[in-house]
């Protein structure tokens, strides 16, 4: 299993990344693209199935592939998997799939990454009722800070939308976040995590260094290293 380097910068959340010096990705397998995780240097892999390509009729298959892929050492995260309100299949179904997701996360150990658009509630009460011993990570975060303590004070952490985060007015959330609750992504946009890094350093007032040593310790943490 490829692992961080103390120095890297680590991109937490990745569609169709190419390994890079200096920088560590996770990348996203969707079951419905039906691609392998291999073993290269520099990058990890989640695998899962996103609510926005699943339907009653590939289910049943897509969860066989996740099945599949959380046996590879490769595969260190379930997802990403959840919930949308704008697009998709019907809350029934996507509830529905989420918690067979969460179950194969809990018996396998490996941690949820988390797609959730305007669905906090659903979220919330899920994780009341699967009370998960894997942590939850939701990735493209760009709610409240109100929002954001709520979340984090049930033990999930969140990945700031990369959009979000180069904006000036996302400032506010970064400084009230839990500094040991937080991971910057750039979700497989045309966008460089340096440049989050650089931005979010200024925010917190720390050196990039102190962030990628904040955000190696964040990684070590969720994944239990
Ligand atoms: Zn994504």
């Amino acid at each position: 299993m490829s692992l961080p380097q103390p120095g890297d910068y680590i991109d937490i959340h990745v569609h169709g990344g190419k390994p890079a010096k200096g920088i560590f990705i996770l990348e996203s397998l969707m079951a419905h693209e039906n691609k392998m995780a291999e073993n290269i240097s520099g990058i990890a892999y989640t695998y899962g199935i996103h609510p926005w390509f699943l339907d009653e009729y590939n289910h049943k298959q897509q969860i066989s592939l996740v099945l599949n892929a959380v046996v590879n050492p490769c595969v260190i995260a379930i997802g990403e998997a959840g919930f949308d309100k704008l697009r998709g299949p019907s809350p029934d179904l996507q509830q529905r799939v989420f918690e067979e997701q969460v179950i194969i996360s809990e018996k396998n150990f490996k941690p949820m990454v988390i797609h959730c658009v305007k669905a906090w509630d659903e979220l919330l009460a899920s994780n009341k009722s699967l009370k998960p011993h894997m942590p939850w990570l939701i990735h493209g975060f760009r709610g409240s800070p109100e929002l954001a303590r709520q979340l984090t004070s049930k033990g999930m952490y969140l990945s700031v939308w990369f959009d979000y985060v180069l904006r000036p007015e996302s400032s506010d959330l970064l400084r009230t976040l839990p500094t040991e609750r937080f991971f910057l992504e750039t979700d497989g946009a045309d966008v460089d995590i340096r440049d989050m890094y650089i931005k979010v350093s200024h925010d917190l007032g720390i050196s990039v260094d102190e962030l990628k040593i904040r955000i190696l310790s964040n990684y070590k943490n969720f994944f239990n290293l």
